[in-house]
């Protein structure tokens, strides 16, 4: 089923998955992960694709599986490391196992950015263009604090403008900690015309060594209260975890309140930490959503 026709009856509920980097081995683990989110009716899954295209094909065996367990897949698929061939090879399986939702994306420039990167698809757009003759029903990703090679967020609000003129259905957001973020976003976009749906995405910060990682994947600005509660308790697994699952559920119920479309929870392949929230959350999804 299409994610915009969904969009348009509910709230949506949904996870992001990503193919495990043993993929002879850890893949099976995956496949039980979802069995077990499956518990929790998401609306979609969506499964991430390689910067280097790498695992594309990981990537689409994972998306189908999500498609037979009876789950709407939402594939990921890169243009900046890709030729046409690869992604019409890409496409093609796609299609093949019933993946009706793409995510059209460029992709992360590899540590070892290559020249040829972006060298056929250089931007989600144009990797859109060459998408349509496959009917897919594309999203498309945005920044509520702006796109790192962005001079500005007004900058990029005006290519995430392209993306939606060029046929993406709905957004789903780069990770944020202040909601302050995407309610600019959010109004920012509709000021200049933009009209899909743009569903936030959360990820529960569960471990202090990850406020690096995130400042350094995405740029997301983590808040000071956030921060503290973290450090302050660095030493006990379990309250940094409990910590960072509560913040999350409370940008929920802000993200909620003030009329989200959806959540898009990044479980880092974790069926635990979907239930964790789910559960602090059960009617809030059993009557919002
Ligand atoms: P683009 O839309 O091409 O944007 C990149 C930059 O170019 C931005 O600064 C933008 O403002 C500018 N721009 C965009 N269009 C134009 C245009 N037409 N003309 C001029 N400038 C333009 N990465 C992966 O490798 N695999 C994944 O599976 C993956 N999944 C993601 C899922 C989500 C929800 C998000 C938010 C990100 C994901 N990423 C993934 C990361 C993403 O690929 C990177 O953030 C990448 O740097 C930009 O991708 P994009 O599709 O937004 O690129």
């Amino acid at each position: 089923m299409r994610i915009d026709e969904i969009l348009k009856r509910k709230r949506t509920l949904s996870f992001e998955v990503f193919p495990p980097k043993k993929a002879e081995t850890e893949t099976e683990q995956l496949f039980e992960t979802i069995r077990e989110l499956k518990k929790l009716s998401p609306d979609f899954i969506s499964v991430t694709y390689g910067a280097s295209g790498s695992n594309a094909r990981n990537s689409a065996e994972i998306a189908g599986f999500i498609k037979s367990e009876g789950i709407e897949p939402l594939a990921h698929v890169t243009g900046g490391p890709s030729s046409p061939d690869e992604i019409d090879a890409v496409a093609e399986k796609l299609k093949a196992l019933g993946v009706e939702n793409v995510l059209a994306l460029r992709g992360d420039k590899p540590s070892d950015y290559a020249e040829n990167y972006c060298k056929y698809f250089k931007h989600a757009t144009d990797l859109q263009e060459y998408l349509k003759k496959y009917a897919f029903t594309l999203g498309g990703a945005c920044y509520p604090e702006g796109h790192a090679e962005c001079q500005t967020l007004y900058a990029d609000l005006e290519n995430l403008k392209k993306k939606e003129e060029c046929g993406a259905k709905f957004f789903i957001t780069q990770i944020f900690y202040d909601n302050a973020y995407y309610y600019r976003l959010v109004s920012e976009a509709r000021r200049i015309g933009i009209v899909a749906p743009i569903i936030p995405g959360i990820m529960p910060i569960t471990h202090p060594k990850n406020i690096a990682r995130i400042k350094s994947m995405c740029g997301s600005t983590i808040p000071i209260e956030l921060r503290n509660m973290l450090e302050i308790y660095s030493d006990n697994p379990v309250l940094t975890r409990e910590a960072g699952i509560n913040y999350a559920v409370y940008q929920i119920m802000d993200l909620i309140a003030k009329g989200a479309p959806g959540v898009h929870l990044y479980i880092m392949n974790r069926a635990d930490t979907a239930f964790e929230i789910y559960e602090r959350l059960n009617n809030f999804f059993n009557e919002l959503f």
